[in-house]
């Protein structure tokens, strides 16, 4: 008898893992392949790809759709909502068109309202308890130009106050419609951010922003802290040491700034670098973790019981991340040596049409950079760097080049009479000279990063446009180098 009751006592423990289960992170960190909205592959979409999607979800009852207003080129800036509970919650993204991350996820979350799984009991209560609305996408004209400020280059997170243009106008006019109790400001920061003085990049950023300059705390900037530290635990779970918060200087022309000062509690999320992560579809994964752990914290009023010193030991952000970082390398300058480390960055730039990205690499400091850290790191201690040779191309199919025969002869550059098709940027890993245009070959400080590094005579590091290659390897390169014409 006994065991029997044993038995069932067990059986319900099972049915409790088995049955529609209520938030877990894990979980939906697990799932989260069958929310992903597959059309958007990469985080240069745009406001038409947009558009696309919002007439899908027009169709689905779950979700309203309204027009919030339009951009100052006349795009249209949409509001979303779902959920029939009391408490308002707004999040909006993009208000920095450059900044897309966010906006990737906040589609991943549509999809989430519409599934039928084990998280039905989750969003049941959720959609019972609060009303969810989002704006994806404040800055369609900055998106459009993959740029950081709306058509006419204003930050429109400096419009807060003045509320010139249409954007700021929408997002504020929203604000004072729905008086929501909490709101996310989900936004972009620099990848090369670390968290603290660590090696950590910081992947995930927070800010409680302060409501005046003495940076004091009421009920409702105290709220957004302690939603803060709800959120941090969840996610320091599956990026442990990656996660910061920014500094809280009072920015009195800010949104999330004054939304504090009027009654909502706005936490800023900043999506920022992960190691190969280029295309943030990792990040976007992280986004989606965060809005819901917030959103289910706000339903079940979690954040109530949250430790408010836990928000105070979230370690800042600060700036000590290279994407390549070679310690201890020796140059030579009029036939003496000295040792330098450098420093080198790739910078994301887009073709005219904007339907690629490719990289600049440069050398952004050389020195002692002992105290920074790099995405890659190489200690070359008695290694010593020489410029890159030109490679003479007699003729014009690149197709039939060696590439790793030239990498270990230690060229960076091919020289060429001229190209078949028109390209902005070289898709081998060289450097192409056109019409015979005059390149620095001597790498130098804020030039680009094309060098080759040396040992007893033998060339063992070719590096080219800011990527790095150990020339005793096989290279399988699928890296880009610039053009240099006249
Ligand atoms: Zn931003």
């Amino acid at each position: 008898m006994k065991s029997l009751i044993t038995l069932i006592f067990l059986f319900i423990i099972y049915l409790g893992f088995i049955l529609p289960q209520e938030f877990n992170s894990q979980e939906l960190y697990n799932s989260y392949p069958t929310y992903k909205e597959s059309d958007i592959k990469n985080k240069r979409f745009k406001h038409a790809d947009l558009n696309r999607k919002i007439k899908n979800i027009k169709k689905n009852s779950l979700i309203n759709v309204e027009s919030a207003g339009k951009s100052l080129d006349g795009r249209e800036i949409y509001l979303l909502s779902i959920g029939e509970g009391k408490t308002n919650v707004l999040l909006w993204s993009q208000m920095h068109g450059d900044e897309s991350t966010a906006t990737m996820a906040l589609f991943d979350l549509f999809n989430f309202w519409e599934a039928d799984d084990n998280f039905n009991k989750f969003r049941e209560k959720i959609l019972k308890k609060l009303k969810i609305f989002f704006i994806p996408m404040l800055n369609p004209d900055g998106a459009e130009d993959i740029k950081r400020r709306n058509a006419l280059n204003i930050d429109l997170n400096r419009d807060a106050l003045r509320l010139e243009f249409p954007e700021s106008k929408i997002l504020k006019t929203v604000r004072d419609r729905l008086k929501p109790k909490f709101a996310f400001n989900l936004h972009d920061q620099n990848p090369r951010y670390t968290s603290g003085n660590s090696y950590h990049s910081a992947t995930i950023s927070f800010l409680a922003p302060a409501y005046n300059y003495e940076k004091e705390v009421n009920e409702v900037r105290g709220n957004t802290m302690k939603l803060i530290v709800n959120l941090f635990d969840e996610l320091n779970k599956f990026i442990p040491g990656h996660i910061a918060k920014y500094k809280d200087d009072f920015e009195p022309r800010a949104f999330g700034d004054n939304f504090i000062k009027l009654g909502t509690s706005t936490v800023l999320i900043e999506s920022g670098g992960w190691k190969n992560d280029e295309e943030k579809q990792f990040v976007r994964k992280l986004n989606f973790i965060s809005i819901l752990t917030g959103l289910n914290s706000i339903a079940n009023k979690l954040y109530k019981n949250a430790d408010i010193e836990a928000y105070y030991s979230i370690p800042i952000n600060d700036n000590l991340l290279f994407d390549l970082l070679l310690r201890n390398l020796s140059v030579k300058y009029k036939n003496k040596k000295y040792k330098i480390d450098i420093g080198i960055n790739k910078e994301e730039v887009f073709t005219k049409d904007q339907s690629q990205n490719y990289y600049i690499g440069k050398i952004e400091d050389w020195g002692d950079l002992s105290i920074f850290y790099g995405y890659d790191e190489f200690d070359l201690n008695g290694y010593e760097i020489k410029k890159s040779k030109i490679y003479n191309l007699p003729l014009h199919n690149l197709n039939e080049l060696d590439i790793n025969k030239i990498l270990k002869g230690g060229y960076g550059f091919i020289k060429l009479d001229s190209l078949s098709i028109n390209r902005e940027f070289s898709s081998i890993p060289f450097n192409l000279i056109l019409n015979n245009a005059e390149v620095k070959q001597e790498p130098e400080y804020n030039g680009y990063a094309n060098f080759t590094i040396w040992k007893d005579k033998k060339v063992f590091y070719n590096v080219i446009n800011g990527f790095i290659y150990d020339v005793r390897a096989e290279i399988d390169a699928q890296n880009n180098g610039l053009i240099f014409n006249q």
